[in-house]
């Protein structure tokens, strides 16, 4: 199963790909992650991706796909059935190196869902969140909070919140989607891949349909 969810920033898609993941047996690949890993260990790649990440901006296409080409050719993706991908691609040059990538391995997307919220949901949601330090357990001030204020309740690691969660960079996140991801909608809706969900419910919901829409009940 190969999978991309699509979706604003806030709108639930690393929580989902976790769910999806667990689901199918496949690789939970998120390029969010990636390059937070890359900063936090201040690689040459993390230093490229700071600036841009910081400011809520994307990180230039052909570092983010030589970052990603390199990701889903080692050996725990080679070998699962699959992966879901979470925060890409994020342009249409992005999907174009994506169907390119695949199409060199004999492979294909089978389905891309598009999790829907409304933003000022979105912003009410990226603006409380907290991040565990160590596991990168997401909370909510107001509707996840964890049991301790501060700790993370799965691996006692301190939450944080990320510097691109901050309201100013919330904005420009959001307004980066409308400009360069949401024209991959279109995209993928001519490709005949596309689902939608309603991303404005419990995250249980949310999963519910979007195993039903991957499995082909609910096409766009
Ligand atoms: P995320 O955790 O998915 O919201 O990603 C955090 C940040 O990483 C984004 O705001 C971008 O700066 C960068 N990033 C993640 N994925 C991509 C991508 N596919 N293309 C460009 N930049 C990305």
């Amino acid at each position: 199963m190969r999978l991309v969810l699509l979706g604003p920033p806030g709108a639930g898609k690393g929580t989902q790909a976790n769910q999806l993941s667990q689901h199918w047996q496949i690789v939970h690949i998120s390029t969010g992650d990636l390059f937070r890993y890359h900063l936090a260990h201040n690689t040459e790649l993390g230093q490229s991706a700071k600036e841009y990440m910081q400011s809520g901006r994307l990180v230039p296409d052909n570092i983010t796909e030589a970052m990603l080409k390199d990701r889903i050719a080692q050996p725990d993706v080679l070998e699962s059935q699959g992966f879901v991908l979470d925060g890409f691609p994020r342009t249409v040059p992005q999907g174009l190196a994506l169907d390119a990538l695949l199409a060199a391995r004999h492979e294909r997307l089978d389905r891309v869902v598009l999790i829907e919220v409304p933003t000022d949901a979105l912003v009410q949601r990226l603006v409380g969140r907290r991040t565990c330090s160590v596991c990168k357990a997401n909370y909510h001030v107001q509707y996840h909070p964890p049991h301790v204020e501060g700790i993370c309740d799965l691996c006692g690691g301190s939450l944080i919140q990320r510097d691109d969660d901050q309201l100013e960079t919330v904005k420009v996140r959001l307004a980066v989607y409308h400009e360069e991801t949401e024209p991959l909608v279109s995209f993928y809706r001519q490709a005949g891949l596309l689902a939608t969900v309603d991303g404005n419910q419990d995250p249980v919901s949310v999963t519910a349909a979007t195993i039903q829409a991957v499995k082909g009940g609910s096409h766009d």
